[in-house]
């Protein structure tokens, strides 16, 4: 049974802890949240009227009796708030609108950073997230916050490199342009750790389930969530997997390394295999050009999905190489549960998931205590934007939780 530990029963923290153990318990009495909390029934009475009274919390009706009265059993209240999250992406930027439970009730997509000026995606980015409160006839009142996911390191305030192909968002500081916009708080992280935060929140997970989600885009990237909360590391930038080095004497990498993940299994790799081979480059139509990597990749991807031999060899490949590092992860954290997201698992995910698993069952450190259950999040494709709109949710209602670089930047 989960239990809140490191709070005194007067905080804040308190608060938003029991929230936090309805939210994971789907429905609970208040005797089940004075025993999970270890607080008194008097302060669990007191803190559940406080949350009734912000229509945070629902009473649902009745469970078993005990001593002859009934337990009202408690629910969050999932219209009562509203969260959005938006991921930044080089090919696209997908907006989600999600309930206080995380659950998505409105969705668009349109184009991508690409190489436009970061205060023009920004407006426009304000536009469209108006536009799309608007049709789902919510008022900004009842909005919570706004996260926003991205790629890259965080090398500092407003120094997030947001894209692979331009660096122009490195001085660029998203978060006061889009608060100050929109009028509402904006939280940000990179893309692994929002996917992963979004699994956590919508899967009504409890803080004592430990699980990563590796995020595949142009790169990778590895969410890390325990104890409830997400690692976060010296300088907020765990999960950097794709410098994993897997080729000890490979390929000289961008980050001065060599034979890291990245280089020898991530999209640019699976292209250059393809385009190796003159007739699959034709019938591909594949361009080798950066500005057209997720379009190729896209291409190989589908192609090893239906089943072409020589793409489903480049993906298998690749996978074999994640595997092996999703292997190192798994036992340096003795982990039962692993997420696949992102658009580099959208078409030929499966086989991902095929190889992690193959690897993780025979050659696990731990393979004979527990297994490794490998999960494709569905749809992967908006796994950061959902993330995103929970990393919104967590900030506001259960601060508790959040820890490192996920401040919340107030409009102006
Ligand atoms: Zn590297």
């Amino acid at each position: 049974m989960t239990t809140v530990r490191r709070l005194g029963p007067s905080s804040q923290n308190t608060r938003s802890a029991v929230l936090d153990l309805v939210r994971s318990s789907g429905t609970v009495s208040r005797i089940e949240l004075a025993e999970m909390s270890g607080l008194t029934p008097t302060s669990i009475t007191r803190i559940v009227k406080s949350l009734i009274e912000d229509r945070l919390v629902v009473e649902t009706g009745y469970g078993d009796a005990t001593g002859g009265k009934r337990r009202s059993l408690l629910e969050l209240n999932p219209d009562a708030r509203y969260a959005v999250g938006v991921s930044l992406d080089d090919a696209r930027l997908t907006y989600v609108v999600a309930d206080l439970g995380g659950r998505v009730i409105g969705h668009h997509v349109s184009t991508g950073i690409g190489q436009t000026a970061p205060s023009a995606v920004v407006a426009r980015i304000a536009d469209e997230l108006e536009a799309l409160l608007a049709e789902l006839a919510i008022p900004t009142a009842d909005v919570v916050g706004v996260g926003v996911a991205g790629a890259g390191l965080d090398l500092g305030a407003g120094a997030e490199r947001m894209s692979l192909t331009t660096d122009d968002w490195d001085s660029f500081a998203v978060q006061e342009a889009l608060g100050s916009r929109m009028g509402l708080p904006v939280v940000r992280d990179n893309d692994a750790a929002c996917a992963a935060l979004g699994q956590f929140w919508a899967g009504r997970m409890s803080a004592g389930d430990d699980f990563a989600t590796l995020y595949m885009s142009n790169g990778f990237g590895l969410g890390l969530v325990t104890g409830g909360a997400v690692a976060r590391g010296a300088s907020s930038n765990v999960g950097e997997i794709g410098h994993m080095v897997v080729e000890f004497e490979g390929r000289q990498c961008w980050c001065g390394s060599r034979g890291c993940l990245e280089m020898v299994a991530g999209p640019r790799a699976m292209v250059a295999e393809a385009m190796a081979d003159p007739a699959l480059r034709l019938e591909l139509e594949l361009s080798g050009d950066d500005g057209h990597l997720r379009h190729d990749f896209d291409a190989i991807a589908r192609a090893a999905a239906r089943g072409d031999e020589r793409c489903a060899a480049v993906v298998t490949r690749s996978a074999r190489y994640v595997a092996a590092a999703m292997l190192s992860v798994v036992n340096l954290l003795d982990l039962g549960r692993v997420y696949l997201a992102g658009p580099g698992f959208a078409d030929a995910g499966d086989i991902y998931v095929r190889e992690i698993e193959e690897q993780s069952s025979r050659l696990a450190r731990t393979r004979s205590l527990h297994e490794v259950e490998v999960t494709l999040v569905d749809p992967g494709l908006d796994a950061a934007a959902v993330g995103a709109a929970s990393l919104a949710l967590q900030h506001v209602l259960t601060p508790h939780a959040r820890a490192g670089r996920a401040e919340a930047v107030l409009p102006a």
